[in-house]
């Protein structure tokens, strides 16, 4: 019935989940049951919490159905006036989606870029905005997955607060694993997802906003099904999607939740995944690879790394050979460079990695490459 052997994701997702987030889904429930109500409710108040607010606070959660890009699409489509005008900080391949959101619905958008190992320079936001009074939003990628890259988002957050702009963020692959306060990163709307850090199964994303940005959405949307605005109304008016909501991947992530909570909730899971990483890097680099971003803007949740410089390396080689070891990987995402990705994120651990390492010495072996280290720059 499964595809067999079981394989371990070691991709930016979905992800490995544990066994008993998978069993949490063997159940049918109603979308209006008392029960599924209940529990869609205590989701949306420890996602507040997760991000160090609540309610009272003046904060809300939504949950839409779909991947995390409808979320980040159902927020920009949502937030944005019709004479809007928003400034995007672009380096790497997510950052490169938001505007092909931005433009997909004809918003204004302006951007900054920087190279993909490069972090975002608050300055250059700052100096944006000064010269730019009809920029009205800043919207930028917590941890860029493209490289695993983390950008100074508390510094460009307050800038943005101070210069009196709406701050919108996707922390899709970084909430629930690096520590980020709404209040202390002024942020209006972070959009994440469920099959990310919280370790659930896909099936919605979730909006983490301030109440008063959220109620400014009203009449903005493009869309009928990704209306933020409206998504909020309906939780809010009886704790119910509008359409069908994806009931098994809800109860999932319930579970995963309570999983996360175990584990010493945010502060205990970037513990494990930092762990995953270090061993990561510390075997990747004795096999010879070499990491794409320095490291000090490198975060602990994917890793992009060189090609081996060997003609005898090919990607999709190394890919199925390593997948027929029940390891999955990732490709790159890099503009120029030529990159594979590793993540560490999901129900993964050292030993995992190291199995993966150790998969990855005799993949090598056996396609001949003797040489996986590239020159250096
Ligand atoms: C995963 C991810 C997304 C969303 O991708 P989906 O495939 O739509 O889930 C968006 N932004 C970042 C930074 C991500 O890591």
């Amino acid at each position: 019935m499964l595809p067999q052997p079981v394989k371990r994701l070691f991709t930016p997702g979905p992800l490995t989940t544990s066994p008993s987030v998978k069993e949490a889904m063997l159940v049918d429930v109603g979308s209006r049951d008392d029960e599924f109500i209940a529990v869609v409710r205590d989701i949306r108040r420890q996602l507040l919490a997760l991000g160090g607010v609540s309610q009272a606070q003046g904060y809300e959660a939504i949950l839409l159905q779909g991947s995390g890009t409808f979320g980040v699409e159902a927020v920009l489509s949502s937030a944005i006036p019709p004479q809007g005008k928003l400034l995007i900080l672009i380096n790497g391949a997510y950052g490169e989606r938001m505007l092909a959101i931005a433009n997909r619905h004809r918003l204004a958008a302006d951007v900054l870029r920087w190279d993909e190992n490069q972090i975002t320079d608050p300055q250059a936001v700052r100096r944006r905005l000064d010269q730019d009074p009809t920029l009205a939003h800043v919207a930028i990628v917590h941890c860029e997955t493209t490289t695993g890259l983390l950008n100074p988002v508390e510094e460009i957050g307050n800038l943005a607060r101070a210069a009196n702009r709406g701050f919108i963020v996707d922390a899709m692959s970084s909430f629930g694993a690096i520590p980020l306060s709404l209040t202390a990163a002024s942020i209006d709307f972070l959009i994440s997802s469920a099959n990310k850090c919280i370790e659930g199964v896909p099936g919605f994303n979730f909006v983490l906003a301030r109440k008063p940005a959220l109620a400014a959405c009203q009449g903005n949307a493009r869309t009928l099904s990704l209306d933020l605005f409206e998504q909020w109304q309906g939780l809010e008016a009886n704790g119910q999607f509008r359409f069908t909501p994806p009931t098994h991947a809800l109860l999932a992530f319930a579970q995963a939740l309570r999983e996360l909570e175990a584990e010493g909730g945010v502060a205990g899971r970037a513990k494990r995944y930092q762990a995953n990483h270090a061993a990561l890097m510390a075997g990747m680099t004795a096999l010879g690879f070499r990491c794409y971003l320095p490291p000090e803007h490198q975060s602990w949740i994917i890793s992009a790394f060189h090609y081996p410089n060997d003609p005898a390396f090919q990607f999709e080689d190394f890919y199925r050979r390593l997948a027929r070891h029940g390891m999955v990987i990732y490709p790159g995402k890099l503009g120029k460079v030529a990159c594979f990705r590793i993540g560490n994120i999901g129900r993964l651990t050292a030993r995992d990695i190291q199995e993966l390492l150790e998969a990855v010495a005799a993949v090598l072996r056996e396609m001949g490459v003797r040489t996986p280290v590239a020159p250096p720059r």
